[in-house]
């Protein structure tokens, strides 16, 4: 049966395979890196994403480079631009097209290589590879199948009525557990262009059921102390787009009437603090805020979740929307860096603390991970995740959002060949969290 699904998913993608690209979208465009030093240079690509709607794959900040794809008619005049500010920058990607159908192609290859082979079981679930949507429905259903305390549920349907499936991993209390045991709330996919979201998610969530049955006392530990909620891939809409149309695309796919431009940045969708800063009104915006706040269906089913969680009476103590990249683990405020910093906010700190540096001495990867409150670290945006987390009811106290690998070498397209160390040092840096967590503020 499995193997019957992903043929027909291997199917309904060859013609992608055939033609990567076949769109030719990013023809030309160059992916540029900004070395940015001070404050008033800062504000001025600010401004410019703002008003030319650009496509800035990192938030322009001082704590790492600044990468733009820049749209083939715009690039002289835009090295013109940097040239006349004397900001130093550098061209990383000629021809992004290249880029795009490189990665396309090794997907489908990987994809298909493994069809030839047959999934028959969990067992041999090719976590080192990157999976359509449709095989990552079917992992949440195979997942739940083997475990007795796990349950696959729906958890919403996106705008071309896919369902979004979720885990609820349940297994048998401690003796020290709360009752009911306090929820962990983790999500993947939001932007549909960060295939290393689900990925990660997947190979962790794999790997602590794993773990857990092999007697493992870090996964026996935390999966004895809360239940976790896990969303692998919110976005699946625009997920799907990028499979098929558009690899970079980051939006949902719900369109917006009187607009030809089609979706909502759902990280800026959520109802907290929504419209405020760092979120655009105009519908052809990258980081569009949506007409009113959760008014994307995929959003709304986060909110349905917790107000569900809410007059179930139930604790929602962590909650990470899982993103890339720039290897950065972000805490509230995410709506405003002059916003004084909540009374948790030390607790969150030390928390993330504890996680970047599970994270770190795992692998050791280049530039390493970074933590710190969202707006102060980065840059302004509302309406996000990490606000809502934290704001909404029930809220939860420990709320990031975590961007993974990389720093920018590979940026959004990623080779698959960095899920499984991705992974690795996620599953170390969620068992640190949740040790943070019991041991400091669990009753
Ligand atoms: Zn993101």
């Amino acid at each position: 049966m499995k193997f019957v699904v992903l043929l027909a998913a291997v199917a309904a993608l060859s013609s992608a395979a055939s033609f990567p690209g076949k769109t030719e979208h990013y023809r030309g465009n160059q992916l540029i890196r900004i070395t940015v030093e001070y404050e008033e240079d800062l504000k001025w690509l600010r401004n410019i994403e703002e008003k030319m709607n650009l496509d800035f794959w990192t938030d322009p900040s001082t704590i790492r480079p600044v990468d733009v794809m820049v749209p083939r008619d715009f690039t002289s005049e835009f090295k013109r631009m940097l040239n006349k500010r004397e900001l130093y920058y550098k061209v990383l990607r000629q021809d992004l097209q290249d880029d795009v159908d490189n990665d396309l192609a090794e997907a489908m290859r990987a994809l298909q290589k493994k069809a030839r082979i047959g999934i028959q079981t969990l067992d041999d679930f090719d976590y080192s590879i990157y999976h359509p949507f449709d095989e990552i429905q079917q992992w949440a259903t195979d997942v739940a199948n083997e475990y007795s305390f796990v349950t696959k549920f729906k958890f919403g349907e996106t705008y071309e009525g896919r369902e979004i499936g979720a885990l609820e991993i349940a297994a048998p209390a401690n003796a020290m557990a709360s009752d009911p045991k306090p929820v962990v709330y983790f999500e993947g996919g939001i932007h549909a262009r960060e295939w290393i979201s689900p990925a990660t998610v997947m190979f962790f969530t794999g790997k602590l059921l794993e773990m857990y049955n092999n007697g493992d006392a870090d996964a026996r530990r935390v999966l004895g102390m809360f239940d976790l909620h896990i969303v692998p891939s919110l976005n699946g809409d625009g997920y799907v787009f990028t499979w098929t149309d558009e690899r970079l695309w980051r939006k949902s796919r719900q369109p917006n009437p009187d607009f030809g431009c089609v979706g909502t940045d759902l990280n800026r969708n959520f109802d907290a603090f929504w419209g405020q800063n760092g979120a655009s009104p105009w519908p052809c915006s990258i980081v569009y805020r949506g007409f009113t706040p959760l008014n994307n269906p995929e959003t709304t089913a986060v909110d349905a979740h917790f107000q569900a969680l809410k007059a179930a009476g139930r604790v929602t103590k962590v909650f990470i929307d899982w993103h890339s990249y720039s290897q950065l683990i972000l805490a509230p405020w995410s709506y405003s860096s002059a916003a004084e910093l909540p009374a948790e906010s030390e607790n969150q700190l030390a928390a993330a603390a504890a996680m970047a540096a599970a994270m770190n001495s795992t692998n050791s990867v280049a530039g390493g991970y970074i933590h710190g409150p969202s707006a102060r670290l980065l840059y302004e945006a509302s309406g996000a995740s990490n606000d809502y987390g934290f704001a909404s009811t029930p809220a939860a106290t420990y709320t990031y959002v975590v961007e993974l690998r990389d720093t920018g070498e590979y940026g959004f397209v990623l080779p698959a060949d960095q899920i499984l160390p991705s992974g690795e040092e996620s599953y170390d840096g969620v068992i640190a969290l949740l040790d943070y967590v019991i041991n400091n503020d669990y009753d």
